[in-house]
């Protein structure tokens, strides 16, 4: 079963950010030697064309500086791509890549720019005009500064419905991915998210695709029933109740 896994921050603050959003070096490095070991990591469109193969991609969310100088090397140790989705309102914030480092990481072999709003607004909370600015602006301003087309986006806090989908394709955007949110379709596809609660455990069954949020296994487990869904690797029972309790959090506040 495809993965995609989305990290945001390569960091250990103190205290940790709101949302379970940061994640050691030394932890992400165990991840990628995993991931570099185990799984098929391909580049996100790959995971687009609808083979079988059980394909993993990594992005990150946001456009943190440390994407560059602490996740960059790992990756590139590794030689594992991933698709860096940026919110343009963000570029040259302090702690975010300035427009120099973004155009550097565009040129990257390993670097696919993707757009990720504006100004990281909630979408579902916005009329169709106001989302339809954050989209065309957004990718506007990365395509300006990368010299590159960008097609790909991902929704601030994974939050986007039927509606927005449709906009975001009218909008020019090839696919979209959300986080567990949405209907799973082409402008809403499903990822993961990672941070510092998840121990190797928890990590390899989300970079395995058996790991789901039991509101998310409560929604496969209804469209099995009416015979839409076959549950590949979605088994209740490999879940700690724990461990699903948690992810919850994480997941509303991407
Ligand atoms: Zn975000």
């Amino acid at each position: 079963m495809h993965s995609i896994l989305v990290y945001h921050t390569i960091s250990e603050p103190a205290v940790a950010l709101p949302g379970d959003i940061d994640i050691s070096r030394e932890k992400f490095a165990r991840q990628l030697q995993w991931l570099a070991r185990r799984r098929q990591v391909v580049r996100l469109a790959e995971t687009l064309s609808g083979t079988s193969k059980r394909l993993t991609a990594i992005t990150f969310d946001d456009g943190y500086r440390d994407n560059l100088t602490v996740a960059l090397p790992l990756l590139e140790k590794f030689e594992l791509p991933m698709t860096l989705f940026v919110t343009a309102g963000f570029v040259g914030r302090e702690g975010y890549l300035s427009r120099d480092e973004l155009r550097e990481m565009s040129r990257h072999p390993l670097i696919t720019i993707g757009a990720h709003g504006l100004w990281h607004r909630h979408f579902t909370l916005l009329d169709a005009a106001e989302a339809r600015h954050e989209m065309m602006e957004s990718r506007s301003q990365l395509e300006s500064i990368t010299g590159l087309d960008v097609d790909l986006m991902a929704w601030p806090y994974g939050e986007c419905n039927v509606e927005l989908e449709a906009l975001s394709k009218e909008c020019g955007y090839r696919a979209a991915w959300s986080v567990w949110k949405g209907s799973n379709a082409q402008h809403s596809l499903w990822r993961v998210p990672l941070g510092r609660r998840d121990n190797m455990l928890r990590f390899i069954a989300k970079a395995s695709g058996a790991y789901f949020p039991t509101k998310v296994l409560e929604q496969k487990w209804e469209r099995f029933r009416n015979g839409g869904d076959n549950l590949e690797c979605a088994d209740p029972s490999a879940l700690s109740p724990g461990a699903t309790r948690r992810s919850r959090s994480s997941v509303d506040s991407i």
